[in-house]
């Protein structure tokens, strides 16, 4: 489904952005990941290439919350692989914090991983998409940015502005041929579902009609239908998949 194209997926060490990783690159794609640190991408590398030694990914760490950084990376895909097709702003980071526990610092961290980065990532992508005729972003949502949560404010108040971020790109972006759309995920089964407290996860797991939580694979599953040509008219899109959840 992805065959010939040029992938970026941010946080593709683990949880959903390394299913993501994998589904690309059995569809065809050839891929960049982008993680925090050199030893976890090198970890994620070697068990991709346990899985398929043929498949085409590589790796690289800059640090997200840092424009420049970001962009000389992007400029480095774009130099060597001369396109990139598909941006999937996927690494985020949650937490739980009660408000009156909240401290600033704490909510910087989550803005400036959930947000800022996925803008830092997106100027330079969407220029050379521009260039090249067209490409498609995906950001990643979540459940909350419809329901809110009711602890850690600072994580639905970021995936509340990834999707007003992608409905105005969308807009925006339409005339230069690039969809920008996000995925909302519900509870998966990833390490971040493993650092909430176990009745928080209980909580919201008894909550979900189709009765259990989500599995990357699921999840990953939507970003390949929006990076296909099958989505060639989906834009502005925010796909929940997270069992009903929020409904
Ligand atoms: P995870 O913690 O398993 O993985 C997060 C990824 O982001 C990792 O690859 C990590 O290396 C990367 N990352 C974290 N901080 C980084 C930084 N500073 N720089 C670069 N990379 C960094 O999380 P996950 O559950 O797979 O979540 C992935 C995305 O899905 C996040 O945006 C999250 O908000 C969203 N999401 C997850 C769930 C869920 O239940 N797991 C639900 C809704 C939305």
């Amino acid at each position: 489904m992805l065959k010939g194209k040029v992938a970026i997926v941010t946080g593709g060490t683990r949880g959903i952005g390394f299913e993501i990783v994998r589904k690309y690159l059995a569809n065809g794609a050839k891929v960049i990941l982008f993680g925090s640190r050199q030893e976890t991408v090198e970890k994620a590398l070697a068990k991709l290439h346990e899985e398929n030694a043929a498949w085409e990914v590589e790796g690289m760490w800059p640090q997200l919350t840092d424009a420049a950084a970001v962009e000389k990376a992007v400029l480095e895909v774009k130099e060597k692989y001369n396109q990139i097709d598909i941006l999937v702003n996927n690494a985020g980071i949650s937490q739980s914090t009660p408000l009156y526990q909240y401290t600033p610092e704490e909510f910087d961290k989550v803005i400036d991983l959930n947000i800022k980065a996925v803008f830092y990532a997106i100027l330079p992508t969407a220029k050379v998409m521009k260039e090249q005729g067209g490409g498609c972003i995906i950001n990643t949502s979540s459940m909350v940015s419809i329901s809110g949560q009711p602890a850690g404010v600072g994580y639905p108040t970021s995936k509340f502005a990834v999707n007003g971020l992608t409905i105005s790109l969308a807009r925006e972006l339409g005339k230069d041929n690039i969809r920008v759309n996000a995925v909302a995920p519900g509870v998966t089964r990833t390490d971040m579902v493993a650092a909430l407290p176990e009745q928080t996860v209980q909580a919201i797991s008894s909550k979900i009609p189709i009765g259990r939580v989500g599995e990357p694979e699921e999840v990953a599953n939507a970003f390949l239908y929006l990076a296909s040509d099958l989505a060639s008219y989906v834009t502005g899109e925010i796909l929940s998949v997270d069992g009903a959840s929020k409904a």
